[in-house]
């Protein structure tokens, strides 16, 4: 059994925050910054590309409810959702779950980013292949 399923079976502790009959959030055990939760949905789904509809709305209302939890009780002003799907993603635990990270400012959490300048053409090709 996963990390995650034996977090929700009560088999290993957890700092529960919020919780319905299909989801639950609770803190993170390595606080990227104070107040970094996990969302995930109680059935065991590995990730996006298994991830029905109805389970997707249920955890987004589960996101928005706890990060506004969040907002209030610890005051900060920005926030990172952050959901990790597969290896090369770097998904570590393979359950799916969204990562709610509370930004202060010089907070020391960093995400690397990759841009690379537009081809417009390019992005017109990507379009058309993406809406056929
Ligand atoms: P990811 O890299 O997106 O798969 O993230 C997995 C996250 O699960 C990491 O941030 C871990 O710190 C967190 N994690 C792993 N085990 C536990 C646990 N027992 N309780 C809370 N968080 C955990």
């Amino acid at each position: 059994m996963c990390v995650f399923c034996k977090i929700i079976n009560g088999e290993i502790p957890s700092y529960k925050i919020y919780e319905t009959d299909t989801v639950m959030a609770f803190l993170d055990i390595s606080q990227n910054t104070k107040g970094h939760t996990l969302v995930i949905p109680k059935k065991h789904i590995e990730s996006i590309f298994d991830l029905d509809e109805q389970t997707g709305r249920d955890l987004f209302e589960a996101v928005v409810k706890t990060t506004n939890i969040l907002k209030n009780k610890l005051g900060f002003k920005d926030v990172n959702l952050l959901n990790n799907n597969g290896s090369l993603a770097g998904q570590v635990v393979n359950h799916y779950h969204i990562h709610i990270i509370p930004r202060y400012g010089n907070d020391e959490c960093y995400f690397k980013e990759s841009p690379h300048e537009a081809n417009f053409e390019e992005l017109a090709k990507l379009c058309e292949k993406l809406t056929k």
